[in-house]
């Protein structure tokens, strides 16, 4: 993608809406607006193709994706497709196996688990291609409010040369990095989750299963970790471990050692990784569960992993950050269509709530998922009542749920308090699992 030459730029530029950030919540902003002819800009300080982990998607993002007119793209990238995700065990005796087109609600069928840096690049060229100036290599490093929006300066990394854009909204997508949360000084909610850290790589030579099965993914879960295995490509797979902090044995243990030994605990990963070869360095993301209390002030509208993340055991982080990037470009636009009225506070009040409903959705089935105690209704799911389906819809990223899934979740997560009270299915012993794997690792 060619950026637009600085050379011929006045040091002052103005345009409606800035984009801090060329992921997918800033590049669905950016397309949604070029195409609506509002003058965007998005800065993105890498060049791309980058790096970045978040590579298994959800079917319920494939709507924004066809929304922004970028799907048929992502269909003929060549990506992995994705059927359902699995749910194991360390040995992988007793799995669940969510399959996207059981789930109660329709048009959630398939989606894709992708290399994220050839994802983010087709998404970005999207948006350039849709009539959003896209500039990479630059990085946006001060906002001012100014009475008719916001005043930023801007930095090209190549040639040093900065510019002053004025803007009248910005859109922040800058993930973790979280500049604008920062600079108006928001406040962060408190989330009752332990700190945690993730330790990733990918493999080359890691078993999988033929036919449609082998593109889901698997999550398997240890008695205090988990780890992904995401088909990334016909050869290579991405697998990565998160445990909380403190997880390590202190001061000795490498992450590379700390990924190996949690290895071990699982006879099935110890088994389909003993032919493997890791591609990279070993990676690590630590700390990375937050929100802001509210997700927009000042003409901002915080996106994505710029407002908050969860976790990602259910994959929804792109997911979020491309409905959010979407519904931040609308909420901007109607307010710019309204010519020069004040903003009403209401706007960053109804942004923030039509995110946390989504993400609170998300966020009841990870805590879900993590408690071991729910996790054995996770693990054995009641058929009756199709529970297990409204929680198959729930995984394909339903996030704002009929009343058909609603209230078998809410059934389901009133099954899993009262297991947690008095056991009403069977118990996980994960004894067995570290006695089996203590017999493999002898074998090996
Ligand atoms: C361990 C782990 C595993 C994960 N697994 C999954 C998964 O399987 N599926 C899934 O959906 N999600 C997953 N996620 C989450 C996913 O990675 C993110 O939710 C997603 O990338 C968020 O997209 P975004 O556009 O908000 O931010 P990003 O994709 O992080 O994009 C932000 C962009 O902003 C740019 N930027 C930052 N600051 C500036 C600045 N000042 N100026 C200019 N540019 C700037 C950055 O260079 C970057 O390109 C995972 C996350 C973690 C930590």
């Amino acid at each position: 993608m060619e950026n637009k030459s600085s050379e011929t730029r006045s040091s002052t530029q103005s345009v409606d809406i800035l984009i801090i950030g060329g992921g997918p919540a800033g590049s669905t902003a950016g397309a949604w607006l070029g195409q609506q002819n509002y003058k965007t800009l998005i800065c993105e300080k890498e060049k791309f193709p980058r790096f970045h982990i978040g590579e298994s998607l959800l079917p319920n993002g494939n709507r924004i994706l066809q929304k922004i007119g970028v799907w048929e793209k992502i269909q003929q990238a060549g990506f992995i497709e994705k059927h359902g995700a699995e749910f194991t065990l360390p040995d992988r005796s007793c799995s669940v196996r969510n399959i996207f087109a059981n789930g109660l609600v329709k048009g959630l069928e398939q989606t894709y688990q992708v290399e994220r840096s050839r994802f983010d690049e087709i998404l970005l060229n999207h948006a350039a291609a849709s009539g959003c100036e896209v500039r990479q290599r630059t990085i946006v490093s001060q906002t001012i409010h100014t009475e008719n929006g916001w005043s930023i300066l801007t930095k090209n990394l190549d040639t040093g040369a900065e510019q002053t854009v004025l803007s009248r909204w910005i859109i922040d997508a800058s993930g973790r990095n979280c500049m604008m949360g920062r600079n108006l000084g928001l406040e962060k909610e408190t989330i009752p989750y332990p700190g945690r850290f993730a330790v990733f790589n990918h493999f080359k030579g890691f078993a999988r299963a033929e036919g449609k099965e082998g593109g889901d993914i698997i999550i398997l879960r240890l008695q205090d970790a988990w780890f992904w295995a995401i088909p990334i490509s016909q050869t290579v797979t991405s697998i990565g471990v998160v445990a909380q902090k403190g997880a390590r044995i202190s001061g000795k243990e490498t992450y590379e050692e700390f990924f190996w030994r949690k290895v071990q605990e699982s006879p099935f990963l110890s088994e389909s990784l003993s032919e493997a070869s890791p591609l990279d360095d070993y990676r690590i993301e630590s700390d990375y569960c937050f929100s802001y209390e509210t997700y927009g002030n000042d003409q901002t509208l915080l996106t994505g992993d710029a407002a908050s993340f969860i976790d990602p055991v259910f994959s929804s982080g792109v997911y979020l950050a491309l409905e959010s990037g979407f519904l931040a470009a609308e909420t901007v636009a109607k307010q710019l269509r309204r010519k020069n009225k004040k903003v009403s506070p209401k706007l960053y009040t109804h942004y923030t709530k039509s995110m946390k409903d989504r993400i609170g959705v998300m966020r009841r089935l990870i805590e879900s998922y993590y408690d071991n105690r729910s996790f054995e209704v996770f693990m054995f799911p009641l058929p009756r009542l199709k529970l297990p389906r409204a929680i198959n819809s729930i995984l394909a990223g339903c996030s704002n749920p009929p009343f058909n899934v609603r209230w078998r979740f809410w059934l389901f997560r009133k099954i899993c308090a009262r297991h947690m009270k008095k056991p009403i299915i069977p118990s996980i012993h994960w004894k067995s699992f570290s006695e089996k794997s203590k017999v493999m690792t002898n074998k090996a």
